[in-house]
């Protein structure tokens, strides 16, 4: 099948992208649009519409009416309605699937499994739905009943980014719900339309006016008219670190509900004993993912010295195996980067490792002058300080170091202030059980590529961010637990 054929079967035609507000899809008041573009071919594709303050506003209003109506659902009946909402994704998961390579550039199946999980993620929420419970804590004295309760805490603002702009929504979109609470989405404004179809199927479903709020337009602006609002009682947002301080300082002053899932920079532990094939088949196929631009994407390299010709001889091989191109093309297992922004940066990691002494084994270069491709990349022997090893590279670079002990990886994996994932390569149990307990991050995986399902946790520690968005902890931070006590008397 050639490229052209792939789109037509697709039957791809990007939407102008509309605000959705109150239950009703509209343009901006002010009429103000801005473009779409295509990163496997660099054209504008198509526009979205950039919210003014007045559209905030009636979001604002809108969450509000709509918390007070949703919060009185029943549990069971948004459970319902929620896997409604999943059954249609997974029927409209084609079309939907197709708009998202088309905006966001990765290869159409990955596309469409991302669709997929998004709907098993909505059908474990709507099940955790059902069990928010309270409790009743034993009285000291006689008569009296102490009730804990949990409840909804309010309207929520919601920033989710572009690498995965259905997933990631869906994720915060699912918990809001299920927990009660009504949601204004910004969505990425890189890739608007595939979370804008999201979010139809929920109005298909019959959710009710106001309580699913959609608007683009200036990130800054909208974070900064939306978090300090009385209406708002919950932020969450991903993206990078630098910005979710900023927004979790201004969501400090006004004393919000937080939720951060910020960038990581994951070491990658390859033990001597490792399964050399094992862990170069899960790494490269994990690390060219998206084109790298995935925040539990596999980064520091540590590898005992033992082993580290053998596997990065491999890695090296499989890298070279990765064919880029247009998402669309069947044969394609690795897409553009998002924009051209993405690609300068990369390019200016690459060039200072390289300048600090790193050694380019394969890539390192842009490959086209229309879209964002860029060739997989590893680098060997890369210097501490190197830039490369200590900011979040967000792209398909490989950044290998040899290491002489266990003691030395652990070290290194710890050096950097970011907590997100990490991975580990052993044969030994005792090995295994020290990177489980010493690595300090959110989330560690051993001799596979564990994480990320609906019903684990799924977050960061220290710059990595705050709070989790999987597993029955994450519905917890869109609930209030409040406490009743009650003497009964005659
Ligand atoms: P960025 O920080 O400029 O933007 C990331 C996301 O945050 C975008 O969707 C953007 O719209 C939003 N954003 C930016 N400023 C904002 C503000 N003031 N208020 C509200 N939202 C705001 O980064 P980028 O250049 O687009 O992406 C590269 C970096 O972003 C990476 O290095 C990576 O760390 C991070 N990132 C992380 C994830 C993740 O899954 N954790 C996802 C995307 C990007």
């Amino acid at each position: 099948m050639t490229l052209e054929s792939a789109k037509d079967q697709a039957k791809v035609s990007y939407p102008d992208v509309l605000l959705h507000i109150d239950g009703r899809w509209r343009p901006a008041s002010n009429g103000v649009t801005s473009p779409v573009t295509n990163p496997a071919t660099g054209e504008v594709i198509g526009a979205f519409a950039h919210a003014s303050s007045d559209d905030l506003d009636e979001a604002l209003a809108a969450a509000d009416r709509g918390f007070q109506l949703w919060s009185r659902v029943s549990p069971f009946d948004r459970s319902n309605l929620m896997r409604k909402a999943a059954d249609l994704l997974r029927q409209r998961a084609e079309s939907i699937a197709a708009l998202l390579t088309l905006e966001q550039g990765k290869p159409l199946a990955e596309a469409r499994t991302e669709i997929l999980a998004t709907a098993d993620i909505i059908d474990w929420f709507a099940e955790e739905a059902r069990r928010s419970y309270g409790r009743i804590v034993p009285a000291r004295v006689p008569g009296a009943r102490q009730s804990v309760l949990k409840e909804p805490v309010g309207p929520v603002a919601a920033f989710t980014p572009w690498n995965f702009p259905v997933s990631q929504l869906g994720r915060k979109l699912a918990a809001a719900l299920a927990a009660g609470c009504s949601i204004i989405i910004k969505a990425a404004e890189e890739t608007p339309a595939s979370p804008a179809e999201l979010i139809r199927t929920f109005e298909d479903a019959g959710i009710p006016a106001g309580v699913v709020n959609l608007v683009f337009g200036t990130p800054a602006q909208i974070s900064q008219h939306l978090i300090p609002h009385p209406v708002i009682r919950k932020v969450t947002f991903t993206g990078s670190t630098p910005v979710g301080k900023q927004l979790a300082a201004l969501a400090g002053l006004h004393m919000k509900r937080v939720t951060m899932e910020l960038g990581g920079h994951a070491p990658v532990m390859i033990l001597k004993d490792a399964d050399i094939e094992r862990a170069v088949a899960v790494t490269t196929a994990f690390k060219y993912r998206n084109a790298g631009q995935v925040c539990i994407s596999p980064t520091r390299f540590l590898i005992e010295e033992p082993v580290y010709d053998e596997f990065v001889s491999r890695f090296v091989k499989a890298a070279a195996d990765i064919k880029v191109g247009d998402g669309f093309a069947p044969d394609t297992n690795m897409g553009p980067l998002v924009s051209n922004r993405r690609v300068e940066a990369i390019e200016n990691l690459i060039q200072d490792a390289i300048d600090e002494g790193a050694e380019q084994l394969i890539g390192g270069k842009r490959m086209s002058n229309d879209g964002h491709f860029f060739q997989p990349t590893v680098l060997s022997n890369v210097p501490r300080h190197a830039r490369a090893m200590n900011e979040e590279p967000f792209g398909p670079v490989a950044l290998m170091v040899p290491m002489r002990s266990v003691d030395e990886i652990l070290s290194e994996a710890n050096r950097l202030p970011f907590g997100l994932a990490s991975y580990g390569f052993t044969r030994s149990a005792t090995s295994a059980a020290m990177i489980g307990e010493g690595v300090a991050a959110g989330m560690v995986s051993i001799n596979h590529s564990g994480l990320a399902l609906p019903e684990v946790p799924f977050g960061g520690i220290n710059d990595s961010g705050y709070g989790t968005e999987g597993g029955a902890d994450a519905l917890e931070s869109y609930l209030n637990t409040r406490f009743i006590s009650h003497l009964q008397i005659s």
